[in-house]
């Protein structure tokens, strides 16, 4: 049997076949051989007298360490007007991590009946990422937003406060998940569960439900340092026309994305979080490569 590692505690792996959890351990050999399970991960799965046993983990696409999630299609990076306002930085480098995972960003705006966002909506959608921007308490612009759940596995990123929950519960809510699974787990129960789980939508897709979550580490990987300009989508386009191939596109003379930045082809703002993430990352050496 095959499904998707949806818990994983105390030695036991639940896994999801679509119709139904099953509570599996991994079996002797497996730790022997270095695999650990994740959750998210497509596992194939053996039942014999009542009990399950993961007889094998198919290839990752994508896994992030924290949260331990693996499989992911898409992060919904969530900000809202106020408390806190949104962070161009802070976004930029979510999306930047999530590019770098094969991971695609969203961009969710919440609480609109609060306030403006269209400084930031042109950004972004001038930086080719898909924007929603919605207000949990009103309703607006929920629809639109919960037609990207179904299907495969999101992540919800964003500071504490602005409304991930709130958000959750107003598209999933009183779907009644599970008899309510949904509401409770993604409401206050959230906040004091210590291990990453997936919930299962009932539009289709899976939701990882990840305690204290709210940035995604670059971790020290040199990979990620090497390919970050191949993160920024709407920059890259731009670094052929670099004079020098060495071109960090940061202060150099001749540089296709300074040049881009200074036309107004690209947003400035993206040029700046693009060199702070390179000024955070530069030190990092050869040898600290993560994978
Ligand atoms: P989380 O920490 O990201 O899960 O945020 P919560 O969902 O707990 O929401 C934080 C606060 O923002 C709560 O007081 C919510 O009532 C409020 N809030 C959430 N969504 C909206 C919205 O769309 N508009 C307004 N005005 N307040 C909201
Ligand atoms: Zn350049």
């Amino acid at each position: 049997m095959t499904g998707i590692i949806i818990k994983a505690l105390s030695g036991f792996y639940y896994i999801d076949d679509g119709s139904a959890v099953y509570e599996c351990r991994a079996r002797g050999n497996f730790r022997k051989s270095g695999i650990s399970p994740l959750v998210g991960d497509k596992a194939e799965f053996e039942l014999s007298g009542g009990s399950g046993v993961v007889t094998a983990v198919l290839p990752r696409k994508n896994f992030l360490s924290r949260p331990p999630v693996a499989n992911i299609d898409r992060l919904f990076i969530v900000s809202s007007f106020e408390n806190p306002a949104p962070n161009e930085y802070i976004i930029d480098r979510l999306t930047a991590i999530a590019v770098y995972h094969g991971i695609e960003p969203i961009i969710v705006f919440n609480k609109c009946d609060a306030g403006d966002f269209s400084r930031w909506e042109s950004i972004y959608r001038a930086a080719g990422f898909r924007v929603f921007t919605v207000s949990a308490e009103t309703g607006d612009g929920i629809d639109a937003l919960k037609s990207e759940f179904s299907g495969g596995i999101s992540v919800l990123t964003g500071n504490s406060g602005v409304g991930k929950s709130s958000i959750l519960n107003r598209i999933f809510g009183n779907t009644a998940l599970k008899t309510g699974e949904v509401s409770e787990k993604l409401g206050r129960g959230r906040h004091t569960t210590r291990h990453t789980e997936l919930l299962r939508l009932p539009c289709g897709g899976y939701i990882a439900d990840t305690p204290g979550f709210s940035s995604l580490e670059t971790g020290g990987d040199y990979e990620f340092k090497e390919k970050l300009i191949s993160c920024f989508p709407d920059l890259y386009e731009y670094s052929g026309g670099c004079r020098f191939t060495s071109c960090t596109h940061t202060c150099e003379k001749g540089c296709g994305v300074i040049a881009a930045a200074e036309n107004g082809e690209i947003q400035k703002s993206r040029l700046e979080s693009y060199k702070a993430l390179f000024e955070e990352l530069k030190d990092i050496k050869p040898w600290q490569a993560k994978r």
